[in-house]
């Protein structure tokens, strides 16, 4: 595959940094509203937002189910923050009736970090890359429990939360509780696109 074209689930979250991060790799990146958009995507992101307000939209724009497909088909998805809560299989203080699309293995905890005032950043390790990451938590999950076929990618740095996961992949899908696009670096969307390609050949 020469030019994957990924998408980024924006009915609500952080949408264009996704997209300029993945454009600045050479991805063909396009927003996904609908059906139709999420079509012709050959892998996806689901930003960093207000989780139950995503899932609420996806239901009400008729996008909660064609995502559940192609996640369940095997798309490569990518969640950041809010994005992770909404592949988390089960999820810990959310609303009571919160619904997510499901498929990683996981159980978070919404809001582990503290509220959006308690947010905070730091350097840690991520399996595969050589140098720390810098990384920033807004109101961020994080994740308690994980299945057998989880790997664990990063966990946080310091703090009070020092220890917790807070990167993980099972099979074609990779979730952050940090935001890997508010900084210029890239390699975080670098590695799922690799992903992608990984996947697609
Ligand atoms: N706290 C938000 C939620 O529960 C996630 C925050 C974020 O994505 N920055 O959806």
């Amino acid at each position: 595959m020469s030019t994957p074209t990924i998408g980024v689930f924006a009915l609500q979250g952080d949408v264009r940094e996704h997209l300029a991060a993945l454009t600045r790799l050479g991805a063909r990146a396009i927003a996904v509203r609908r059906a139709a958009e999420l079509e012709q995507c050959d892998g996806l992101i689901i930003p960093g937002g207000e989780s139950t307000t995503m899932a609420k939209l996806a239901r009400t724009f008729e996008l909660f189910e064609p995502l559940q497909k192609r996640i369940g088909q095997g798309m490569p998805t990518f969640g950041t923050c809010a994005g992770m809560i909404m592949l988390a299989d089960r999820v810990v203080d959310g609303t009571a009736d919160q619904e997510t699309l499901s498929g990683l293995d996981i159980t978070v905890r919404r809001n582990a970090f503290g509220r959006q005032v308690d947010s905070f950043e730091g350097e840690l390790d991520f399996q595969g890359l050589t140098e720390p990451v810098h990384a920033v938590f807004i109101r961020a999950p994080w994740v308690e429990q994980i299945g057998a076929a989880v790997d664990v990618l990063a966990r946080a740095p310091g703090g009070e939360a020092v220890g917790r996961i807070v990167a993980v992949r099972q099979g074609a899908l990779m979730a952050t509780s940090f935001h890997p696009e508010v900084s210029e670096d890239d390699r975080i969307h670098r590695t799922f696109l690799d992903l992608v390609k990984q996947i697609a050949t």
